[in-house]
């Protein structure tokens, strides 16, 4: 067992970054890295952690690592950076939403140095990100999963073993579909309700209240009925996630 849990994460993008500030509330984080270096330090003066100066220095200073990147390349490219600074009985735990054979192929390239790996892929957007209060869909050995249970729970409100390695990635791809198709047809029938000329606070009331309420509808679409796209999931992502469906 890890007698104590000294916490890293790698990429503070929209999810990433408040995802550390959790951890870092928890009192679990010891540093983080980023690629564009400014979002790193500016991190850094808002929290009582430090930057590490690479990937591998990161790797070196924590025994559990939290990636959260783009996309399958990237997710391949910054663990093998890490490689050199990791430690038997480290935990690398990946929240990026990537293709599970990705999962499983880094997991085996970790293992042959004793370091575990947990693909633990998230849902609940940015503001579940904010809260803590994600949707965590783990996929890997139950007692990897125990010994950083206390990461996880810090950025969710609920954390759920699939199965082995690959397994949360694919229940995430499962959630994609759903997430997809919702957001294509509150898309579809904003864009109709726009061409109605219907009143846009009571029709997202009325809709909200009845069968066709979705978390889709409640976070964005007043949002989108006003034009304003800043906040969330950049459908270049949603592509990435529909790809590997
Ligand atoms: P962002 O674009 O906001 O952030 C991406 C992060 O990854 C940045 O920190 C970026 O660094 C880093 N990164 C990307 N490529 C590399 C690389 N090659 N080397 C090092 N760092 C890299 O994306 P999100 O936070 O929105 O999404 C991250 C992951 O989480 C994706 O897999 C996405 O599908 C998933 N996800 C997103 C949700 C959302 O609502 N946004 C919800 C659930 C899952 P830099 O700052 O230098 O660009």
């Amino acid at each position: 067992l890890m007698s104590e849990l000294k916490a890293g994460v790698l990429g503070l993008g929209a999810m990433g970054g408040p995802m550390a500030s959790n951890l870092a509330a928890a009192g679990l984080l010891v540093a983080v890295w980023n690629r564009t270096g400014e979002k790193a330090a500016a991190f850094a003066r808002e929290h009582d952690v430090d930057v590490a100066g690479s990937p591998q220095e990161l790797a070196a200073r924590c025994n559990v690592v939290l990636t959260c990147v783009s996309a399958d390349p990237d997710l391949e490219e910054v663990i093998g950076l890490m490689v050199p600074g990791l430690e038997p009985g480290d935990v690398v735990v990946d929240a990026s939403t990537v293709n599970p054979l990705t999962a499983q192929l880094l997991a085996r390239r970790l293992a042959e140095d004793g370091v575990a790996f947990v693909d633990a892929p998230v849902s609940g957007g940015v503001e579940g990100a904010i809260r803590g209060t994600l949707s965590v869909m783990a996929g890997g050995e139950s007692a990897d999963i125990e010994r950083i249970r206390p990461v996880l729970e810090a950025i969710s409100g609920m954390v759920t073993h699939m199965g082995p390695v690959g397994s949360g990635q694919a229940t995430k791809a499962v959630n994609q579909v759903i997430v997809a198709g919702i957001a294509e047809g509150v898309c579809e029938a904003l864009a109709l309700s726009e061409k109605l000329n219907l009143p846009s606070v009571r029709l997202l009331s009325v809709l909200g209240a009845g069968a066709a309420g979705s978390w889709f509808l409640e976070h964005r679409g007043a949002s989108m009925l006003e034009n304003r796209f800043d906040t969330g999931f950049k459908p270049a992502l949603l592509l990435k996630d529909l790809k590997i469906v």
